[in-house]
């Protein structure tokens, strides 16, 4: 990915300073571990299981704090009093998620210019360990996600560091990626999807795993079309794309289910399954356009 390192971005609201920021605790009234509330990821333990699953390294392992599932042991920097100094690398992630966050939210403002609409932009927030959002405390084990509450992405570095592992330009392509994906989430806020797929599933709460496949789907096509567009403006090259692809083959909800000895079972999907993702990302590719993305059509988005 061809990208130049520059400044924050006005979106971002850096909060990598702030110590436990998410004792918050009541008001929110979420579920222990994850994000309740309504806040869209794109799933911490999958993306760590791409890395896992491509390039034969256990990455769960340390993003987890060792065989455990959830409640990741951070106890340093917990206690650290003023701000700490970033580190080089770390300076360089913010700058390439600023960088992304940028473009991706350009990329929108244009398409969204086109059809006579006003894109309003996402924040992005950038924290360690764990910190408030409109859908309750976002902590590492819960993942990139976006929250429609407050309109705000929310990236924990220490993800960050797993996801690096990736190496070279894949790992920042595939940074790059997690951001348009979120911000697809953005997109279905703006454009009333994310609401309209909130009413269905309180009629309809059989179908909620049904719909959340439909939604993650239509995010990874919406990603697709960002990627049409940086491979016009040749900040993407082909090798990045079929790098998507394969990791989009291997967080396939049926790949993850065989690699982990369960059985495959379409009903408990929450993204799709490998032929799903891929299909849908190379949909937004292709045409570079979101009326390609209407993962909703049919009773099975194939
Ligand atoms: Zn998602």
């Amino acid at each position: 990915m061809e990208w130049t390192p520059g400044g924050l971005s006005n979106d971002v609201e850096d909060r990598r300073d702030d110590s436990g920021g998410g004792g918050g605790g009541g008001g929110f009234g979420f579920g222990g571990g994850g994000i309740g509330g309504g806040g869209l990821g794109i799933g911490g333990f999958i993306i760590l299981a791409i890395l896992s699953l491509l390039f034969g390294r256990n990455f769960l392992g340390g993003f987890f704090g060792g065989g455990g599932t959830q409640a990741p042991v951070r106890t340093q920097q917990m206690q650290s009093s003023g701000p700490h100094q970033h580190s080089a690398s770390e300076d360089r992630d913010a700058q390439l998620i600023s960088f992304t966050l940028d473009d991706v939210q350009k990329t929108w403002t244009a398409i969204f210019e086109k059809k006579g609409r006003q894109y309003t932009h996402a924040k992005l927030v950038l924290f360690r360990g764990s910190t408030y959002s409109g859908c309750g405390t976002a902590q590492a084990s819960t993942g990139p996600f976006y929250c429609p509450a407050d309109q705000k992405v929310y990236i924990d570095l220490d993800f960050w560091d797993e996801l690096k592992k990736f190496g070279g330009s894949t790992a920042d392509f595939a940074q790059a990626y997690v951001i348009a994906h979120e911000l697809g989430h953005h997109v279905q806020n703006l454009v009333g999807t994310e609401k309209k797929v909130r009413l269905f599933e309180q009629q309809q709460p059989s179908q909620q795993n049904h719909l959340s496949v439909d939604v993650e789907l239509q995010a990874d096509c919406y990603a697709g079309v960002w990627a049409h567009s940086a491979q016009e403006r040749h900040i993407v090259d082909p090798g990045d794309i079929d790098n998507a692809l394969s990791a989009a083959a291997a967080v396939g909800d049926d790949h993850l289910q065989k690699m982990s000895g369960r059985a495959v079972s379409p009903e408990s999907w929450t993204h799709g399954s490998s032929a799903q993702r891929q299909t849908w990302f190379k949909k937004g590719f292709e045409s570079g356009d979101p009326k390609s993305c209407n993962t909703f059509g049919g009773t099975d988005s194939q």
